[in-house]
C-alpha cells in the first residue's frame, strides 16, 4: 500500500548523505547560519574503518575552521608511499606535514557532534529518492521511517557516495573505467603475521599492519588474477586463500572483523552542478582507495562549496560564484585520479612493471620530484584559476601558507585569522596603507582587514596586501584589491554573510 506523502516542509539546503563529506558540508554551512536538513539513509553509522589518514591540508583546514581540537591527539607518520614506493612527506611546507592516522569513523563522529552542536538534527533512516526542480526551489522526496516526506529546498547537494542518487536525479554523467584488478582487505583478530609494507612476492602484493589493539589489517592482490569487484563483501575464505597464495601463510584461524574488496576502477562526474543540484565527495569522483587521497579530496570539496553556497543562499554572491565550485574542484579530482591510476599500474602490475618501478624509485630520490609528489599527497599543491590581476604571482590561487603574522594583538597564526569564516584582507602596507584601506572600506562589514607584518623568510614578503577567501585560498596580492573584492566578496554594502561565528568588522 502506498503511504500518503507528508506535506511539504522547507529548508535552505538539503544534503543527502551523512558520510564525512555531507557532515563537513553541514558544518561549513552552519558556520554561516544556513538552514540545513541532513538526510542519511542508514539508521546508524557503519563504524567501518575505510579511510585511515588525514593529510596536511585537511589538518590545516580543520585548524582554520576551529575543528582540530575536537579530534584530540593523533599519531602522525612522515613516510607515505607512491605506488608502494616509500615517500617522505615530512618536509612539506606545513605545520601539519605528515600523514595523520585518524580512522574514518572517528572523523565522522567528530563532524557529526559538531553538526549537532550547530543545531542540525541528522535525519537517520531517511533516503533521498526523488527531486524535481520547481521554479527557484527543488522539491525533494525523502523516504523516512514514517513514510515519504516532501521538502522544498533552495539547493540539494548529493554527498551520497559513489552510487549517488542525487547525481542520477540531476542527470550528471559519471564516465570512467570499471575495475579489472581486485584487492582484498580485512581487519582480522587473532593472527600473528609479520608487518609488511607493500611487499611484492612472485604471486602478488601483500600488506599487513598490526594495530595497538592486536587487530591486523591485511591487504592482498594477486597479479595473475585480474577480476572485477563484487557488490558484497568477500567471504573470509577467499581472503585466506589469496593470502596463502601470495605469502605462503595461513590466517584461517583468525576472526575477520571487517571484509572488503575493491578495485582499480575510477570515475569522474562530467560536471558538479546541474541547476540547483550539486554533488561532492565520492558522488563526484571515485578511484582506487590507495594513496590516501579519497576522503581528503572529498572534505576539500565540501570546504570549497560551503562558503560559496552560503553566499548564494544569503544573496550576496556574484553570478558564477557557485559554478566556480565545479570548475575549481573537478580538475583537482581529475589530477588525483590520474595520479592514483599511475600508482595502480606500478602497484598492481606483476614482474613486467619492475623496470618502471625501478625508474620511479630512482626519480623519487631527486628532491624536486619527491617534493612535487609529497605536496600532491599532502593536498597543499592545489592551485585554482582565480583570474586575478596580480599576474603570475606564485601565491595566487594557492592556499595561504600557515605562517605566523605580527599584528596589533601580537603574533597570530593565519589559521586563527580564518577561523570566523570571513574573507580576510591581510594589509601589509604599513602606516601608509592608503589604497588598500580605501578599496576595502565598502566591504568593511563583511571582509576582515588585518594590518600585519610578516617575519623573515615569509612567502608574503614584499606584498602590499593579500586577499584570502574563506576557504583559505589567495585571490589577490596587489595594493589595489577592489576588483578581487568585487569578484569574490559580492557587491559592497550588503548584509554580512557571517551570522554565527563572526560579525561586522566595520
Ligand atoms: C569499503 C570502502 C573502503 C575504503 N577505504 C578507503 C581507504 O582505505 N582510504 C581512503 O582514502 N578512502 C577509502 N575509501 C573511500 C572513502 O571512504 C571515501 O572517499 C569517503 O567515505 C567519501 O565520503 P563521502 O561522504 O563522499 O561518501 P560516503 O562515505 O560513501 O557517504 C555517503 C553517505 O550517503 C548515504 N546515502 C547514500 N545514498 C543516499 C540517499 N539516497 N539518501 C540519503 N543518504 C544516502 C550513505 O549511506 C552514506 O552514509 C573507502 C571506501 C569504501 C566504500
Amino acid at each position: 500500500m502506498t503511504r500518503p506523502v507528508v506535506p511539504v516542509r522547507s529548508c535552505e539546503v538539503l544534503i543527502a548523505g551523512a558520510g564525512p563529506v555531507g557532515l563537513m558540508l553541514t558544518v561549513q554551512l552552519r558556520r554561516y547560519g544556513v538552514r540545513v536538513v541532513l538526510a542519511e539513509q542508514l539508521d546508524e553509522p557503519t563504524g567501518e574503518s575505510r579511510a585511515s589518514q588525514l593529510n596536511a591540508r585537511t589538518m590545516e583546514i580543520l585548524d582554520e575552521c576551529g575543528l582540530l581540537a575536537d579530534f584530540g591527539p593523533a599519531p602522525c607518520e612522515r613516510i607515505g608511499h607512491f605506488g608502494g614506493l616509500p615517500l617522505d612527506v615530512g618536509g612539506v611546507d606545513s605545520p601539519y606535514a605528515g600523514l595523520w592516522k585518524v580512522p574514518q569513523f572517528r572523523t565522522e563522529s567528530v563532524l557529526a557532534r559538531r553538526a549537532v552542536r550547530a543545531g542540525v538534527r541528522i535525519r537517520r533512516g531517511h533516503r533521498v529518492r526523488a527531486a524535481v526542480p520547481e521554479g527557484d526551489r527543488v522539491v525533494v522526496t525523502v523516504d523516512g521511517p514514517s513514510g515519504p516526506v516532501r521538502l522544498r529546498c533552495r539547493y540539494l547537494v548529493g554527498c551520497d557516495g559513489g552510487r549517488s542518487t542525487v547525481r542520477e536525479l540531476a542527470g550528471i554523467a559519471f564516465p570512467g573505467t570499471d575495475a579489472d584488478r581486485r584487492l582484498y582487505r580485512a581487519d582480522v583478530a587473532g593472527i600473528d603475521v609479520p608487518n609488511r609494507r607493500f611487499e611484492r612476492t612472485s604471486a602478488g602484493l601483500a600488506v599487513a599492519a598490526r594495530r595497538p589493539d592486536g587487530v591486523t589489517r591485511v591487504m592482498v592482490h594477486e597479479f595473475s588474477r585480474p577480476a572485477g569487484v563484487p557488490d558484497e563483501p568477500p567471504p573470509f575464505a577467499e581472503v585466506v586463500a589469496a593470502w596463502r597464495r601470495v605469502t605462503g601463510e595461513d590466517i584461517a584461524a583468525g576472526t575477520p572483523l571487517w571484509l572488503d574488496s575493491f578495485g582499480d576502477g575510477s570515475r569522474l562526474a562530467d560536471r558538479y552542478r546541474a541547476g540547483r543540484m550539486l554533488i561532492a565527495g565520492d558522488a563526484a569522483h571515485v578511484h582506487m582507495p590507495i594513496g590516501g587521497h579519497a576522503l581528503n579530496v572529498g572534505l576539500h570539496d565540501a570546504v570549497n562549496l560551503g562558503w560559496k553556497l552560503a553566499a548564494v543562499v544569503r544573496g550576496r554572491a556574484v553570478p558564477g560564484l557557485l559554478d566556480s565550485y565545479g570548475t575549481e574542484r573537478r580538475p583537482v579530482a581529475a589530477r588525483v585520479i590520474a595520479d592514483v591510476d599511475a600508482q595502480a599500474l606500478l602497484q598492481l602490475g606483476g614482474p613486467e612493471v619492475e623496470p618502471a618501478r625501478e625508474l620511479v624509485r630512482e626519480l623519487l630520490d631527486l628532491p624536486g620530484v619527491s617534493a612535487r609528489i609529497a605536496d600532491a599527497l599532502s593536498g597543499v599543491d592545489v592551485r585554482y584559476d582565480v583570474g586575478a590581476d596580480g599576474g603570475e604571482h606564485p601565491l595566487l590561487g594557492r592556499r595561504l601558507p600557515h605562517e605566523v603574522l605580527d599584528t596589533a594583538a601580537g603574533p597570530v597564526p593565519v589559521a586563527g585569522l580564518l577561523r570566523d569564516g570571513d574573507p580576510l584582507l591581510i594589509d601589509l602596507s604599513g602606516p601608509a596603507s592608503g589604497s588598500v584601506e580605501r578599496d576595502w572600506a565598502p566591504w568593511a562589514g563583511y571582509v576582515r582587514r588585518v594590518p600585519a607584518a610578516v617575519r623573515p623568510g615569509s612567502a608574503l614578503a614584499g606584498l602590499p596586501a593579500v586577499l584570502v577567501r574563506p576557504d583559505g585560498h589567495v585571490v589577490a596580492v596587489s595594493g589595489a584589491p577592489r576588483t578581487a573584492l568585487e569578484r569574490w566578496c559580492g557587491p559592497p554594502a550588503q548584509h554580512p554573510l557571517v551570522s554565527i561565528n563572526g560579525g561586522s568588522h566595520g
